[in-house]
């Protein structure tokens, strides 16, 4: 491959990389793709998001057979966990995407190599030469004019641990062999809660400590109230504002240590325990040391445009710091630096219009500046909240839990932020974004017509509840 000069080479094909490399062979860049794993598809696909939601379908379904009669059905009063047949499914449904991605990378005629890849510094005449050390042990040599860096991420494990078969990260808990009754969870982040409302609904007694004062840190603070009241009502055994966290290994499992919010001393016993604090940016080993390129806590800065400091380098998705470690937000980078490359219309990424969806039940979904944020910017906030116990479609679904919160700017009604916790929430956040984007006011969005009966409507009346006009509360 020495000889060919690519226009672009890819590290990296999980979600950021994988879109980069299609958008830019769309644009009729000749493009190289490298992967370490020998599946694509990266974290997301392999051991984040795809497989926590399937699975999370599967606790789903399991709730409401468990709770058939209540919808006029009988018979299955008394319904089965197959476990294996669980994770199965999971893997039938990340095997179809890696083959849909493979299929993908066919038709877009990128050339993909399976092997660790990384930098050997500036480039030369316009061209960079990136070294991969093959799955079968031999190297290879790829010349491309621009380099894209999307290596991703690892999870975070608490100083002094190692995961093993009882301390578990995303990666082992999505292959345990049966699931255990009981689950300790450390952080209460989305992975965290989802793998708690996971594991809660197939039968777990469920702890979860967290060292912030409340649960989902990063959402609204009635979001964070709300969830934290019904994982209350589900049983789930939250634990804010701990420290000193530890974990003993016993026969039986483990035994977890902490100091609660009044200074005392706590402990609990369970089969397994996870670590859900955070993931770290796989940067080492990539030739960052031969690029001007300074990483910052192991993370890659970059500009508005995705430019890192070495001329013709870009970075995207987990590895790069300041932005949020999320799929999309990996894949739209990816898109913005496949435009610049070839030369055509971009538009940078906006961090106030990113929606942050967790799949719990319930689930969450949001966009823009909660209420304390956009104070703190200044604006005069006014709040629209409407409860999804006046919205039919969610008394259809048994979900009447949760509400919308509308955080605008009184001034020109500007919509500044929206939060859902409720029923399919992380699909009707994607309402609220499109608004965003499109700089819609309060009042746009009081005569947007929404289908009925849908739980979408709860968003129509929260808008016009910033009005005080919310129709069916
Ligand atoms: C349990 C869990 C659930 C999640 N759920 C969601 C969700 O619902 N929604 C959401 O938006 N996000 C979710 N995320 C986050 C999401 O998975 C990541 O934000 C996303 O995968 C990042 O994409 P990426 O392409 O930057 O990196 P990754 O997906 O990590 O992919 C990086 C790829 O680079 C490869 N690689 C690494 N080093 C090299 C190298 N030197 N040479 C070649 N290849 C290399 C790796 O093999 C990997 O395939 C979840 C994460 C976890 C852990």
């Amino acid at each position: 491959m020495a000889d060919t000069i690519f226009d672009v080479v890819v590290l990296g094909g999980g979600p950021a990389g994988y879109t980069c490399g299609i958008r830019a062979a769309q644009y009729g860049l000749k493009v190289a793709l490298v992967d370490a794993n020998d599946r694509l598809g990266g974290t997301c696909l392999l051991w984040g998001c795809i497989p926590t939601k399937a699975m999370l379908f599967s606790a789903e379904l399991w709730d409401h057979l468990k709770h058939a009669d209540r919808y006029g059905i009988e018979g299955v009063s008394s319904p089965k966990l197959n476990w294996k047949g669980v994770l199965a499914r999971k893997d039938d449904v990340i095997s179809r995407h890696v083959k849909g991605l493979e299929f993908l990378m066919k038709k877009n005629k990128i050339t993909t190599f399976k092997g660790f890849g990384k930098l050997t510094g500036p480039a030369k005449d316009g061209v960079h030469t990136v070294e991969v050390k093959l799955a079968d042990g031999k190297p290879e040599t790829i010349k491309a004019k621009k380099v894209v860096l999307a290596t991703g991420s690892d999870a975070r494990v608490l100083p002094g641990y190692k995961p093993d078969e009882t301390v578990l990260t995303n990666y082992e808990i999505l292959k345990i062999a049966e699931a255990p009754k009981s689950l300790i969870v450390i952080g209460s982040g989305a992975v965290g809660v989802e793998f708690a409302s996971i594991f809660k609904s197939f039968g777990a007694e469920v702890t979860i400590l967290e060292v912030l004062p409340r649960i989902v840190p990063v959402e609204d603070e009635d979001v964070s109230r709300e969830l934290l009241r019904q994982f209350k009502k589900r049983e789930i055994d939250v634990n804010l504002s701990v420290k000193d966290t530890k974990i003993e290994k016993t026969k039986t499992g483990v035994t977890v240590t902490w100091t609660d919010s009044n200074g005392k001393p706590q402990s609990k016993q369970a089969e397994k325990v996870l670590m859900a604090v955070g993931r770290a940016p796989r940067t080492e080993g990539i030739g960052l040391e031969k690029t001007s390129i300074k990483p910052e806590r192991g993370f890659v800065m970059t500009n508005e445009w995705m430019e890192t400091t070495e001329p013709g380098v870009y970075a995207i998705g987990d590895i790069v710091g300041g932005m949020p470690q999320l799929a999309h937000v990996g894949a739209m980078a990816g898109l913005v630096v496949a435009a610049r490359m070839a030369g055509q219309y971009a538009k940078p990424i906006n961090r106030a219009r990113i929606p942050g969806c967790t799949y719990c039940e319930p689930q969450i979904g949001s966009v823009g500046l909660t209420e304390a944020q956009a104070t703190e910017k200044g604006y005069t906030v006014k709040v629209g909240k409407f409860p999804f116990v006046g919205n039919s479609k969610a008394t259809i679904l048994d979900a009447h839990d949760g509400f919308v919160k509308v955080v605008s700017d009184a001034k020109y009604g500007e919509i500044l932020g929206v939060h859902i916790i409720g029923p399919v929430a992380t699909e009707i956040i994607a309402e609220a974004v499109t608004a965003l984007q499109l700089e819609a006011t309060v009042e746009e969005m009081m005569f947007t017509i929404h289908a009925h009966p849908t739980v979408a409507e709860a968003l129509l009346d929260a808008f016009s509840s910033v009005e005080g006009k919310a129709i069916n509360v």
